[in-house]
């Protein structure tokens, strides 16, 4: 097993690791032992959000993964969200001061005075938006969190911050595998220094979020593989899902894979034993499908 430790850079200070553990779906009684095992097993980067509704557990995980691995708390970076609010789910929208006030929620919950990395978790924020934005700023001036950015963000919200003067994000957390690779929105990013960090990596596996009620919006046809992925994997001798965490890192994308399942959280982040040769990424390139198909898709807010 070749656990993958490179990190990429996030800011000045900042550096992530490009393999971390996802924690959606995962229930406050599960994660305090996942996040312990995931550690355990190499893991150094736990992502949570206030709406996850999980963070307790979570750091409790983190608290025995840390004492039983022998680490500091420095030597794990935690990531969480805002929830913004959304006004099409009947929410109030989260002012400047209740973001604050969200973000010292989280950190209570997670049992830590600091976090490596908030975020905004969708650009829902609607006239608040840019107040949000505001009090990650606040939040980061304080040393609460040490790096700040936004997920789900397209090029437009990106250009409100800019058009604004305010200091740009470090990074926008977005749905990227082959089947969605937003090549602009990524370009973009690398030209205003923001950092890209991949979710549901995985999304393109008969097994990503299987259970019903998962909302996905993934329809009956995508679940039919057309037997690509499985012939490229065996090409290298690695697992479908262990290609296409590979082709995030080696792109250059934090990836955040979830798993509940032993076996499959220890290959999740066994990535360091191949390299995708350049025929196989150009192959890759061309399964682009334009959006994604995780929460995001199908709400016509979503870009409001
Ligand atoms: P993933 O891409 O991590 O896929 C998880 C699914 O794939 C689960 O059903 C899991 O089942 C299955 N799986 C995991 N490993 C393997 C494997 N090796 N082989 C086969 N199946 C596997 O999906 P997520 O949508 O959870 O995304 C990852 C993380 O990204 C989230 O947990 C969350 O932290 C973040 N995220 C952020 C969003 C945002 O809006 N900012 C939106 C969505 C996700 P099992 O557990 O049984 O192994």
């Amino acid at each position: 097993m070749t656990v993958y430790q490179q990190t990429f850079p996030l800011n000045r200070e900042t550096a992530i690791p490009a393999v971390g553990f996802g924690t959606y779906l995962i229930s406050q009684e599960d994660a305090k032992e996942a996040v312990r095992a995931a550690i355990l097993n190499g893991y150094r980067h736990i992502d949570t959000a206030e709406v996850y509704e999980n963070e307790e557990s979570v750091g409790a995980g983190i608290r025995a993964g840390i004492a039983e691995a022998g680490l500091a708390r420095e030597d794990i970076f935690v990531t969480t969200k805002l929830w913004q609010g959304h006004a099409a789910w009947g929410q109030k929208l989260k002012n400047e001061e209740e973001t604050v006030a969200a973000f010292n929620g989280s950190l209570e919950r997670l049992g830590v005075d600091y976090v490596d990395l908030y975020l905004i978790h969708a650009p829902h924020g609607g006239a608040e938006r840019l107040n949000q934005w505001r009090g990650l700023l606040e939040i980061k001036r304080l040393g609460k969190a040490r790096s700040i950015g936004v997920s789900n963000y397209s090029e437009k919200h990106l250009e409100e911050i800019k058009a604004a003067g305010l200091p740009l994000p470090d990074a926008n957390q977005i749905e990227l595998h082959p089947w969605s690779q937003k090549p602009e929105l990524l370009a973009y990013m690398k030209e205003n220094g923001i950092a890209p960090i991949a979710y549901s990596s995985l999304a393109p596996l008969s097994t990503w979020r299987a259970q019903p009620g998962q909302d996905s919006a993934k329809t009956e046809a995508m679940k039919i593989s057309d037997g690509v992925l499985a012939a490229m994997a065996a090409k290298y001798g690695v697992t479908e899902a262990q290609l296409l965490l590979r082709w995030g890192v080696q792109n250059g994308y934090a990836v955040l894979p979830k798993s509940l399942n032993p076996e499959r959280m220890r290959q999740n982040i066994d990535l360091g034993g191949f390299v995708i040769d350049a025929a196989d990424l150009a192959s890759l390139k061309a399964m682009d499908r334009g959006d994604g198909i995780a929460w995001s898709i199908g709400d016509p807010t979503h870009t409001d």
